[in-house]
């Protein structure tokens, strides 16, 4: 057989938001179209006119595009096979379904919900199994059929499903699957409003746009044998189907918000990269060693490898993907990551826009000197807050810990004025002033560090005291400072 082109498709339903599962089925095919040189098609499903809304088609698009996937061929950026939101389509379905009924692989089916509801019932009285095999309709003189068509009988249109054999799907990721035909009724292509159902619209468009791939989530495993009557009836050649399993919570539940997170925007909105959640994704379940993490999406593509995708549903590590984009924080330069900061510390009212943008550089340092220590930009808030702003709460039970000791009592005060005298605010000028306190007092300068980063910046912990005073900004620092002896003063500890 000569070899096809590699033409594959992303068919998300308008239906909410992107999941991660469908994100992760998306980016297989992306992959796999980057590596092979092929094309990758976003198609639309939109024709469950109830379900689908414009809202959700943009919010996919967005969400497709801010973790980092472009189409060949799709909405707005259009292609030779379009137009590809499957409601602007619906002429190729309706031209499809007559070609099956003039082939005699389709029928018109009248039954009402009555006459459908006790087909069944007899069927089950009878001990035979309840799927539904057209009764009189499926052998009607199809002139008759269509007299009561055109006399505007309401009818679907169904597939005449052989009652014999089976339906292998050819799996490349789980290998051969088996469908009786017999456990297949007769199903819908065309309801009674006139459009197309699910299996019909994606078998006739995957077969129109050429799709030489179908890569998609393994709830449509069920759905493909039908899809292959329907290439089959239509005489089409068939694509190559890889069905990929699920993503599951740690507790083997489909992922869902109640996991934390499950859509593409609650980890944005949680702090995440697009960049880490794409590598996360890419690798999971994807049969690469473990030990390899970070890879850009064109080191992804050239490592995919659809038949090694595993067979088993993944299971979401929420604590290795937060580990995966800590790594890309780190990467950022200090500028971009003081321009990802700068919205994110005025939405909390940490600082006003004016004053952030006033003095990005002091931002840009300060970045430099903490994204070690961030894991997720919605961290930035809480981790560079005591950069801005005035005096601090303290814990009170911290604050007699660090400020009991007599030595410290003693010394705060002058530490205070040396500091206040420096004619330079910088790190080592900061860090000679309370060495040098520290070694006349015959104590070591841990004595003094201590107390004066809580004073300074809150906190028990922090990057380099010195050099993050530096950055609090003398006034700020001394501000704090004298805050804290007025404290100790009203308690008549000084
Ligand atoms: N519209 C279907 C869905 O969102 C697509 C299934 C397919 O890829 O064929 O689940």
């Amino acid at each position: 057989m000569e070899k096809r082109e590699v033409r594959v498709r992303y068919a998300p339903s308008p239906t909410g938001k992107l999941h991660v599962g469908g994100v992760r089925t998306a980016l297989f095919n992306w992959l796999f179209a980057r590596k092979h040189g092929g094309t990758f098609v976003l198609r639309i499903e939109d024709t469950d006119l109830e379900r689908s809304t414009e809202e959700s088609v943009e919010q996919l698009e967005r969400s497709l595009r801010w973790i980092g996937l472009d189409w060949d061929e799709g909405p707005e950026v259009g292609g030779p096979y379009g137009p590809y939101r499957q409601t602007e389509r619906l002429e190729v379905y309706r031209a499809a379904a007559q070609r099956l009924l003039e082939k005699g692989a389709a029928y018109y089916d009248f039954a009402t919900t009555e006459e459908l509801a006790r087909f069944r019932e007899r069927a089950r009285a009878e001990g035979r199994s309840p799927i539904y095999t057209g009764g009189e309709y499926r052998e009607m003189d199809p002139e008759e059929a269509l007299r009561r068509v055109r006399s505007g009988e309401p009818h679907t249109i169904r597939f005449k499903t052989p009652r014999e054999g089976q339906t292998i799907v050819e799996d490349v990721i789980r290998g051969p699957v088996t469908f009786e035909n017999e456990n297949i009724e007769d199903f819908v292509l065309m309801k009674s409003t006139g459009t197309p159902t699910y299996n019909f619209a994606a078998a006739v468009d995957d077969a129109a746009m050429e799709i030489s791939h179908v890569i998609r989530g393994d709830d449509h495993l069920s759905n493909t044998p039908r899809q292959i009557l329907i290439y089959r009836a239509l005489g089409h050649e068939l694509p190559a189907f890889a069905h990929v399993p699920q993503v599951l919570g740690p507790d083997r539940k489909k992922l869902s918000k109640r996991h934390g997170a499950a859509s593409v925007e609650d980890f944005a909105e949680q702090g995440y990269l697009p960049e880490a959640l794409f590598n996360y994704l890419a690798l999971l379940g994807a049969g690469y060693a473990a030990d390899e993490e970070i890879f850009s999406p064109q080191e992804l593509a050239e490592r995919f490898r659809l038949e090694k995708v595993s067979g088993n549903p993944a299971i979401f590590d929420v604590q290795k993907l937060t580990a995966i984009n800590a790594v890309y924080l780190r990467r950022k330069s200090p500028e971009e990551l003081a321009m990802m900061a700068a919205p994110l510390l005025a939405e909390r009212g940490v600082a006003t826009k004016e004053e952030l943008e006033r003095d990005m550089e002091r931002l840009t340092r300060i970045m430099e000197l903490l994204r070690e220590r961030i894991s997720l930009t919605t961290e930035i808030p809480d981790a560079i807050g005591y950069f801005y702003g005035g005096t601090l709460e303290y814990a009170p039970d911290e604050f007699e810990k660090q400020f009991g000791k007599e030595f410290v009592r003693e010394n705060l005060p002058e530490l205070r004025d040396r500091l206040a005298a420096l004619t330079e605010w910088t790190a080592d000028e900061i860090e000679r002033c309370v060495r040098g306190l520290a070694a006349e007092k015959e104590k070591g300068a841990r004595h003094l560090i201590h107390p004066l980063r809580f004073a300074t910046t809150g906190r028990t912990v922090s990057a380099g005291l010195f050099e993050t005073m530096e950055l609090i900004g003398r006034e700020r620092c001394l501000r704090r400072m004298d805050n804290v002896l007025q404290k100790l003063r009203a308690r008549d500890l000084l």
